[in-house]
């Protein structure tokens, strides 16, 4: 039985994408992550609950919406050019359900990240995508991580299924080995990020230990088709030995291909939208030489490297 009516918290849905999976395919991001990554590029998909995104270079500084939040949460401030800015205390804001001080900007300076859907909803927009699918494409779950969400991911793919639509996840397959089991008897293809091979390390760089996440790859990997992807952060995870030991285990469990994904600043902006602080500035892409170098030491060891 499919519950069509089951609720989740979305933020994105992009259809006719070429990325993330075989063929023309329809996208859906989740919100909610149990990963933290400091060069996270989507961090409005970390947070499970709506949020208010600001635009400073819409507001006009009236301070409605100061005076229209019953939580007293927001604040005026200065930014570092001396302009007059809107500051948001997370501890203090209940993310109300009216969003009192969305509707009090009539500049839309203030917009809200995340929607609530019903299963049903989401398949409505899959059936309209469907005939661009062709014998290739389909749905990709991403996120945030779309496995935080797990009841609400696991009935979108059932109802998926029901239509004999191809299933892709992307996530860090941070969750209980018995969750993971329901995954797999509904997901086709598993695009699983290792975003470091030693534990203590990744926990630095994530907010959690690796553990869990290599078991259930090799879980995985006996029963369907896995995509490695490393994001290769300079200084923070592209040296040569953990480039090798994220290759060897993938060849250990038998998974035949790692996409490797330039560290890119395109998320940067939407940190201080959010009123979230980017850990990393100073860090810079690597270059077309170091990711050809990464590609070489992967293929060395018998995996195919498909950078992007
Ligand atoms: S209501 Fe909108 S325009 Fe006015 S201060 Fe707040 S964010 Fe700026
Ligand atoms: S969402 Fe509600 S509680 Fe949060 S800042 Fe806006 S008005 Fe205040």
């Amino acid at each position: 039985m499919i519950n069509y009516e089951k609720e989740g918290m979305v933020f994105d849905v992009q259809s006719f994408s070429l990325h993330d999976g075989p063929g023309i395919r329809t996208i859906i991001f989740l919100k909610g992550c149990p990963l933290k990554c400091l060069w996270c590029a989507n961090p409005e998909g970390q947070n499970p609950l709506k949020e208010i995104r600001y635009h400073k270079t819409k507001c006009t500084e009236c301070l409605d919406c100061i005076k229209s939040c019953p939580k007293d949460a927001i604040r005026s401030d200065y930014d570092s050019k001396g302009k007059l800015i809107i500051k948001f205390d997370k501890h203090k804001c209940i993310n109300c359900v009216n969003l009192n001080c969305k509707d009090a900007c009539f500049d839309d300076a203030l917009k809200v990240t995340g929607k609530s859907m019903t299963v049903d909803e989401i398949i409505k927009i899959i059936k309209r995508d469907m005939p661009y699918y062709r014998n290739k494409g389909g749905i990709t779950l991403s996120g945030g991580d779309p496995t935080y969400q797990h009841e609400f991911a696991l009935e979108i793919l059932k109802a998926c299924k029901e239509e004999y639509i191809h299933t892709t996840i992307e996530s860090a397959m941070f969750l209980k080995p018995s969750i993971v089991k329901e995954f797999i008897n509904l997901t086709d293809l598993f695009l699983i990020d290792i975003k470091h091979m030693n534990s203590t390390r990744h926990k630095d760089l994530t907010g959690v230990p690796n553990n869990l996440i290599l078991e259930n790859i090799s879980t995985i990997s006996k029963n369907k088709p896995v995509v490695i992807r490393v994001p290769i952060i300079p200084g923070l995870n592209d040296d040569d030995e953990n480039i090798k030991e994220t290759a060897k285990f993938s060849l250990e469990n038998k998974i035949e291909r790692i996409n490797i994904l330039p560290y890119h600043k395109l998320g940067q902006g939407k940190y201080e939208q959010l009123g979230m602080k980017y850990k990393i500035p100073n860090i810079e892409p690597p270059s077309l030489n170091k990711m050809n170098h990464i590609k070489d030491i992967i293929e060395s060891i018998g995996i195919t490297c498909v950078i992007g």
